[in-house]
């Protein structure tokens, strides 16, 4: 291998990069970070977490990351701005092409690039994004003060947001395309408690009405008493179209994972492009389909998709790594002895 080959590559700087990049600092593979197109990951875009491990008064999102970013420095990971933008993981040394231009080869790669907001698709949306439409309500949300706004999704993200948005918008509606949340008890008995959220069951947004000078001004709501509203719109069913009046509309309908890069490479990917990992004799492990690469965090997990799981699969990755990379050491080291061998005998 070129003495310009690094052992480890971290793609991604989010909370499952980070352990990663611990653990191989400790490992002494001197671990390169990749700190992605959204540095520090989706913690950074919230507020409190309240359940990793540790924390009784919970911690600021941004906080552990910036904690996480000092502990694995200390240890000795460095870190560089960008992001992959093609690999070539075929075969021995992986090239990854960077965002940054230029190119690095490595021997390990693990992929911990998360997931990014999914977008609902309304009219308006690509126009308005970032002038009122936001998938951030911590980012965001304070240029909302007095404004009704719209937090469309029923999950954790989508309760999270609608209480943040209450401490600064008039009203904050949550829009919700069944009867039933999917989020945690906890979070939607704190939303369904709050006086300033409001619930809009059985409706989907169709539209947002603004402009980049003026901001979203308004938004197009359909809504019917079975749920799905905007799959029966576009199949000409009988449905209720309303036009409501907001200065502010949140997207938390979940996440894609950012495993582009990833397409037409060995590395198999399920039908919504979350990365396979494969599983030894008898326990699941970080590596893929690729000889070399390794994966962690929601950009791998569908399930769980937590601040302290993707931490934990990380730490894993890290662990499955270092022995796969001593392994192949081995026998490069056995490979280059065997002529040796033969030669004196
Ligand atoms: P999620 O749990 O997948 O929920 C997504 C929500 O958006 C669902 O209610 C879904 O509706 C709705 N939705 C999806 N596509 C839609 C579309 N095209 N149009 C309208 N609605 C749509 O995602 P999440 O809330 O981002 O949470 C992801 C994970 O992170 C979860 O494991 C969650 O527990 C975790 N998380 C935890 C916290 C916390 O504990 N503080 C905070 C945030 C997130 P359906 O229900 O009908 O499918």
């Amino acid at each position: 291998m070129s003495a310009d080959t690094r052992e480890l590559v971290v793609a991604g700087s989010g909370v499952a990069g980070l352990s990663a990049a611990v653990y191989a600092a400790r490992a002494d593979l001197d671990p390169l970070v990749l700190e992605g197109d959204e540095p520090g990951g989706q913690l950074t875009l919230t507020t409190d977490v309240e359940n990793f491990l540790g924390f009784p008064e919970g911690v600021g999102g941004m906080e552990l990351i910036q904690r996480g970013t000092e502990q694995a420095e200390r240890f000795g990971a460095e870190f560089q701005h960008g992001s992959i933008e093609a690999a070539d993981v075929d075969g021995q040394p992986l090239e990854l092409s960077l965002s940054t231009g230029g190119t690095i080869r490595t021997r390990a790669l693990i992929v911990a690039t998360g997931a990014s907001a999914r977008w609902v698709g309304a009219d308006g949306e690509e126009e308005l994004m970032g002038y009122g439409l936001s998938t951030c309500a911590t980012c965001d949300g304070a240029f909302h003060r007095g404004d009704d706004v719209l937090v469309v999704g029923g999950g954790d993200s989508a309760m999270e947001e609608a209480l943040f948005l209450a401490k600064f918008a008039d009203s904050v509606t949550v829009v919700h395309r069944r009867e039933e949340l999917r989020a945690s008890e906890i979070m939607a008995d704190r939303a369904r408690e709050h006086e300033d959220v409001e619930f809009a069951w059985n409706t989907e947004l169709l539209a947002i009405d603004g402009s980049q000078e003026a901001g979203v001004t308004g938004a197009t709501l359909v809504s019917h008493p079975e749920g799905y509203p905007s799959e029966r719109y576009e199949n000409g069913e009988d449905v209720t179209v309303e036009d409501v009046d907001v200065g502010g509309v949140f997207y938390a309908i979940g996440h894609e994972p950012n495993t582009e890069f990833l397409r037409d490479t060995p590395v198999e990917l399920d039908s919504d492009g979350y990365v396979r990992t494969t599983e030894s004799a008898s326990w699941a492990t970080t590596a893929t389909a690729a000889e070399g690469v390794f994966a962690a965090g929601d950009v791998m997990d569908r399930a769980y998709q937590q601040a302290v799981t993707a931490a934990g699969m990380g730490s894993m990755a890290a662990l499955d790594t270092e022995e796969w990379l001593e392994s192949t050491t081995a026998v490069a080291a056995a490979g280059a002895d065997t002529p040796q061998m033969e030669a004196d005998d």
